[in-house]
Protein backbone atom coordinates (compact mmCIF):
# COMPACT_ATOMS: atom_id res chain seq x y z
CA UNK A 1 0.00 0.00 0.00
CA UNK A 2 1.21 3.30 -0.59
CA UNK A 3 1.94 6.39 1.39
CA UNK A 4 -0.46 9.44 0.68
CA UNK A 5 2.76 11.73 1.41
CA UNK A 6 4.62 9.34 -1.54
CA UNK A 7 1.69 9.40 -3.88
CA UNK A 8 0.97 13.13 -3.49
CA UNK A 9 5.02 13.38 -5.05
CA UNK A 10 4.15 10.95 -7.65
CA UNK A 11 3.56 12.41 -11.13
CA UNK A 12 3.20 10.93 -14.61
CA UNK A 13 6.72 10.63 -16.25
CA UNK A 14 5.01 11.89 -19.43
CA UNK A 15 2.91 14.65 -18.87
CA UNK A 16 4.18 15.47 -15.12
CA UNK A 17 -0.20 15.47 -14.11
CA UNK A 18 -1.32 13.53 -11.49
CA UNK A 19 -2.06 10.26 -11.17
CA UNK A 20 -4.69 8.08 -9.61
CA UNK A 21 -4.05 4.74 -7.35
CA UNK A 22 -6.05 1.86 -8.05
CA UNK A 23 -5.72 0.29 -5.21
CA UNK A 24 -7.52 -3.20 -6.81
CA UNK A 25 -4.69 -3.63 -9.39
CA UNK A 26 -2.07 -1.74 -7.64
CA UNK A 27 -1.37 0.97 -10.04
CA UNK A 28 -1.00 4.22 -10.40
CA UNK A 29 -3.01 5.37 -13.53
CA UNK A 30 -2.68 8.46 -15.76
CA UNK A 31 -5.82 9.23 -16.94
CA UNK A 32 -4.44 11.86 -19.58
CA UNK A 33 -1.87 9.47 -21.25
CA UNK A 34 -4.26 6.17 -20.73
CA UNK A 35 -1.03 4.66 -18.99
CA UNK A 36 -0.82 2.45 -15.72
CA UNK A 37 2.44 2.72 -13.80
CA UNK A 38 2.69 -1.16 -11.95
CA UNK A 39 3.48 -0.80 -8.39
CA UNK A 40 5.80 -3.87 -6.93
CA UNK A 41 6.75 -4.12 -3.51
CA UNK A 42 5.08 -0.66 -2.31
CA UNK A 43 7.45 1.03 -5.36
CA UNK A 44 5.84 2.78 -8.24
CA UNK A 45 7.64 1.70 -11.63
CA UNK A 46 7.52 5.34 -12.96
CA UNK A 47 8.97 3.68 -16.41
CA UNK A 48 7.21 4.57 -19.55
CA UNK A 49 8.43 1.36 -21.24
CA UNK A 50 7.30 -0.81 -18.43
CA UNK A 51 3.77 0.83 -18.17
CA UNK A 52 0.97 -0.27 -19.52
CA UNK A 53 -2.01 0.96 -21.66
CA UNK A 54 -5.29 1.03 -20.19
CA UNK A 55 -8.01 0.35 -22.55
CA UNK A 56 -11.10 2.28 -21.44
CA UNK A 57 -12.56 2.49 -24.70
CA UNK A 58 -15.92 0.61 -23.54
ZN1 LIG B 1 0.46 11.22 -18.16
Amino acid sequence: MLGKELLDVLCCPVCRGDLFYAKEVSELHCKKCRLAYAVKDDIAVMLVEEARKLDDSK
